[in-house]
Formats: C-alpha cells, sequence, structure tokens
C-alpha cells in the first residue's frame, strides 16, 4: 500500500486539556474550528467532551451545526462568527450560541431567535472581530438586560509574553468589562500561558490541544508515516524531480515517498525540510511534487519501508519552521487522502 498514514492520538490531546486546564481555576472550554485543526472534530470533541470539557468553539454555524451531531445535547457550542443572516435555523435547531460581533448581529439575533442564547465578542484591540469600545458602550445596557451567556474579546500577540499588546489588551478588555456579570473570556493558549491575569471565567486553547507552540510543553499529538515507493543509487552530476533543482555532488542512495503537496506537505519547504528513517535524519531533496518526494537516505543502513514526516522527532512547528509558516498552517493543510487512525495512549 502506498497511502501514507495519519495518526491522531486522542489521548495526548486530552492530557494537553487536562494540562491547560489545570493551569486556571475557570472553566477550559476547547477550540475545534477547522474540523479540529484538520484532526477530526467529530473524534476529537468526543473524546474532549468525554474528558470533561463541557464549551466548545467552531467558527462558522455549520461547523457547529456537525459537530451538535457528533456530541449530540448536552456540551454547549459556541460560534465565533456570530449570527450571520440564514443563521437563525441552523443556530436554533442545532443549538448553537452566536458570539455577537456587532449591532447588525445583535439586531438579527434578537429579532429572528428571541430568548436564544447568545454571548459578546468585543474587539479589544485585534481589529478582527467583535464590537469596538464606542459601538459597545451604545449597546452594553441592552446587551447586558439580555443576559449574555459569554463576553470574550481576543489577544493579538499572545505567543510573545513580553509584547506590550498583551497588557494593552488586557487593560482595554477589563475597561469594557469590569463589574460586569456575566462570565468573561479572553485568552487562547497563548493567552492562558500568561498567568491568571489573563485567565478571566473561562480560556480557550486550541493549539495547545494539539500539540503546537506556544505550549512548549504540549504531548506530541500527530504522527505522519510515509511508505517508500522506490529506491536508487544516483550518481554525481544526476539531478533528482522537476526542474533539476538537486543535483548529486557524491553518489547518492535516494528514496522516492509515496505524498507530496497534494497531501498538504507544503511545496515550498522543500528545500529545508526532512524526514526521518527510524533514527536516522534524511533530506528532502528536489522538488515536492504533488504525490512524491525524494529523499536522500545514504545514511540509513537498511532501506527503510517508511518515513516519518512529523512525529517524536519532528514536531508540526520544526517543520513549520521549514515552510516558513507556524504549526497551525501545517495541521489545517494536512490531507485528505492520508488513512487517519486515532489512538488513545
Ligand atoms: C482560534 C481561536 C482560539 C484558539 O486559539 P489557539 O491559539 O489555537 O489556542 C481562541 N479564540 C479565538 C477567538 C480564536 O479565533
Amino acid at each position: 500500500m502506498a497511502q501514507s498514514v495519519l495518526t491522531i492520538d486522542l489521548g495526548a490531546i486530552c492530557a494537553n486539556w487536562r494540562a491547560l486546564a489545570a493551569m486556571n481555576d475557570g472553566e477550559t472550554a476547547a477550540v475545534v474550528k477547522a474540523n479540529a485543526y484538520g484532526l477530526g472534530a467529530d473524534r476529537v470533541g468526543k473524546a474532549l467532551a468525554e474528558t470533561g470539557a463541557r464549551t466548545f468553539f467552531v467558527a462558522i454555524a455549520e461547523e457547529g451545526v456537525s459537530l451538535r451531531k457528533a456530541l449530540g445535547a448536552g456540551p454547549t457550542i459556541c460560534v465565533f462568527g456570530g449570527h450571520m443572516d440564514g443563521d437563525a435555523a441552523l443556530l436554533r435547531d442545532a443549538n448553537l450560541v452566536p458570539m455577537i460581533n456587532s449591532i447588525d448581529q445583535m439586531l438579527r439575533h434578537v429579532e429572528a431567535l428571541p430568548g436564544h442564547p447568545f454571548g459578546i465578542q468585543l474587539d479589544s484591540g485585534m481589529n478582527r472581530l467583535g464590537m469596538e469600545p464606542a459601538e459597545w458602550s451604545a449597546l452594553r445596557d441592552i446587551a447586558l438586560s439580555q443576559n449574555p451567556v459569554l463576553v470574550m474579546s481576543h489577544l493579538a500577540c499572545a505567543d510573545e509574553p513580553g509584547h506590550g499588546m498583551n497588557e494593552y489588551q488586557l487593560h482595554t478588555f477589563r475597561q469594557m468589562t469590569d463589574g460586569i456579570d456575566a462570565p468573561r473570556s479572553l485568552s487562547a493558549t497563548g493567552g492562558t500561558l500568561l498567568g491568571p491575569d489573563y485567565h478571566f471565567d473561562m480560556t480557550r486553547p486550541g493549539i495547545g490541544l494539539y500539540g503546537g507552540l506556544p505550549y512548549v510543553e504540549a504531548r506530541p499529538v500527530v504522527t505522519l508515516s510515509i511508505p517508500v515507493i522506490q529506491v536508487r543509487d544516483v550518481n554525481p552530476g544526476e539531478s533528482v524531480g522537476y526542474a533539476n533543482s538537486w543535483v548529486a555532488r557524491v553518489p547518492s542512495k535516494i528514496a522516492t515517498i509515496a505524498a507530496g503537496y497534494a497531501d498538504g506537505i507544503i511545496r515550498a519547504m522543500g528545500p529545508k525540510a526532512n524526514v526521518w528513517a527510524g533514527e536516522t535524519r534524511c533530506k528532502i531533496v528536489g522538488r515536492i511534487s504533488m504525490d512524491l518526494i525524494g529523499v536522500d537516505i545514504g545514511a540509513v543502513k537498511n532501506v527503510p519501508e517508511r518515513v516519518e514526516l512529523l512525529g517524536q522527532h519532528q514536531s508540526v512547528d520544526t517543520l513549520a519552521d521549514a515552510a516558513g509558516t507556524i504549526g497551525y498552517e501545517i495541521l489545517t493543510s494536512l490531507g485528505t487522502r492520508y488513512a487517519r487512525k486515532y489512538t488513545t495512549t
């Protein structure tokens, strides 16, 4: 079989959730937007619900509908995108809680679904989603009289503990919300690690659950094992792959492995990335093709049957560095062609 195997350790995800939950006194939710960062919202959501997560966040109502099918009644499912035109039936039927982002959304919500639970998202400086301070002061009393289940905001620079933006946003969020009765939430993974000032009543980790930075101590969650299809000897002066971009300087042993950019292995990482054959690091050589990659296995004693792109030896963030991106993008790019296996270690 030439199918690569993506193993997702649900036990590690749950352990990461419990460790992040132990860092704060409030509730710890779980962010499972974008199909749980590419790892499967149904399986991840169920495992986390069994471990004790009671509140889940998705980006759009449609994601909430499919998560509700997986989780059944019980857990709270919140939608960052709020209440968009056409969402009313989805929000009502799947019992989803929109995070209201503007006065327009607020009007739409109370008109279409009076009495249906909602939260409020405030913009404390990121200028992405949520009501700005002026908008919030106009709406605040009316909105609070409808008992929002949560008032939240989001940090722009929480992965850099020393960044002045963190304190600025904390201060702004406090100014906008101090004294209200509704539960408050400011922090995702990064903010959770900034300490108690940032925790409020609920934290909302995503990437930390899935083994990514800035949660350095996270247990690794994904392993990607790719079969070797063919091995050949390449003489000095011969090239490998499209555009002859890699040329052997010495006699080389090249393995062709069965995955490529169609599987989310970002083509631009080619010149910097490695795979692992057991304990041996092997350089990717030549262009990454759609379905195939060349690997220099000269340092390996026996020809390997499979190599690892992600796992114990190489984290999503190491791979992200090679591609000039972040772990989040590596995870959410993971393709649909892999055999996905779930384990609980
Ligand atoms: C994605 C997201 C999160 C989770 O962020 P991580 O950095 O993955 O922990 C939390 N809150 C909001 C508003 C988000 O968009």
